[in-house]
């Protein structure tokens, strides 16, 4: 979803967004029915916590302290392509509520988009209807919207 902007290249090489500590496992992307009942038929193996009408993976703490997607491999990426979850395909833009308003925010963790300038990342919202498109789903989805996390920067505040 984010092909323009945000090179297969630089996310094949950073795998960051896919890898959680303890301090960012809230991150984890929410899946739906469909792409659950998917990821299970692929992948008899993984595991899911529901959370707020979604699932979440269920990830065990790795040796190193760290939480790897259940779906990561660890030399080709996503093992779920262009199925993988939409938390995952409009990474690091991320929808949160604040103050009962959604917002769309970015993840300061994705080194190359976070190094973009401020305008170009808000450009990128509007480009195809981008931002709506978030919002759209977040309506259906509800389970998708995270609370507001502070130090995450505000680029789009949903228009009541
Ligand atoms: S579903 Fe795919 S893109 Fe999303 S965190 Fe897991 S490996 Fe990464």
């Amino acid at each position: 979803m984010l092909k323009n902007i945000l090179s297969g290249s630089d996310c094949a090489s950073c795998k960051i967004c896919c890898i959680f500590d303890k301090y960012d496992i809230w991150e984890t992307p929410v899946l739906d029915d469909d792409l659950k009942a998917l990821v299970s038929e692929r992948f008899p193996e993984v595991k899911f916590v529901g959370k707020d009408g979604g699932w979440l993976f269920r990830m065990e703490e790795a040796p190193d302290g760290l939480y790897y997607c259940p779906v990561l491999d660890s030399n080709t990426g996503c093992m779920l392509g262009d199925e993988k979850p939409f938390d995952c395909r409009i990474w690091p833009y991320r929808i949160m509520e604040l103050g009962g308003r959604q917002v769309i925010s970015i993840a300061s963790i994705c080194p190359t988009m976070y190094k973009k300038p401020l305008e170009e990342l808000c450009a990128e919202l509007d480009k195809n209807g981008l931002a709506d498109k978030i919002f759209a789903h977040a309506e259906k989805h509800p389970e998708i919207v995270k609370p507001y996390e502070d130090g995450y920067p505000i680029l789009r505040v949903k228009s009541e």
